[in-house]
């Protein structure tokens, strides 16, 4: 409980950001302060130990800061899942769908294999699209889902409920 209200209290709100009539979580206030920094690390790399995840998956940009500090402290791999057209390997690509529009995301075939078990880190679940998406590539890879880590969960948008078929059972936890 200590560790949840640390965590809140550096989160800020930033209204219409960025577009009117959308409230921006913004996580930059706990990054730059070590003790939230290092507590949300050591939470979420207690959740990677607990789920036996052998890889940290991290989704661009945010997933990246908060995944590979975990991936660091629970002794695991860290790999990035980029917007389409950012990596220079050879790489599995997903689209999904926006409320207007979609998105592509892409992950280097080489660094998910049979075997591997995922978890998969992010700041926000909104939607659960983009997290949704993570999940067919770590399978498409032949690797299993550990589960799903965020700090939060935008419950008004019911990410949870698009996430779920995707997990199969596997745990989505938000601290
Ligand atoms: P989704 O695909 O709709 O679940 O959107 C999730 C992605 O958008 C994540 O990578 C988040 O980092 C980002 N995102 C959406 N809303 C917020 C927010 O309020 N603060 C920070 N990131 C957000």
């Amino acid at each position: 409980a200590d560790v949840t209200q640390l965590l809140l209290s550096r989160i800020r709100d930033v209204p219409d950001h960025p577009e009117p009539g959308v409230m921006f979580k913004d996580i930059t206030p706990l990054l730059a302060d070590p003790a939230a920094f290092s507590a949300l690390t050591d939470a979420l790399a207690e959740i990677a130990v607990r789920t036996g995840a052998t890889k940290i998956v991290g989704l661009e940009a945010r997933g990246f800061i908060l995944g590979a500090p975990v991936a660091v402290r629970a002794g695991l791999g860290f790999v990035p899942v980029r917007k389409a057209g950012k990596l220079p390997g050879a790489t599995l690509s997903q689209v999904y769908d926006l409320e207007y529009g979609s998105a592509e995301i892409e992950v280097h075939a080489e660094d998910l294999a049979p075997g591997d078990r995922v978890l998969v880190v992010d700041d926000v679940l909104a939607t659960g699209g983009t997290a949704e998406a993570s999940l067919r590539l770590i399978r498409r890879a032949g690797a299993e889902v550990a589960g799903v880590a965020v700090l939060m969960e935008l419950g008004f948008l019911d990410g949870r409920a698009r996430l779920e078929p995707a997990l199969d059972g596997a745990p989505l936890e938000t601290l």
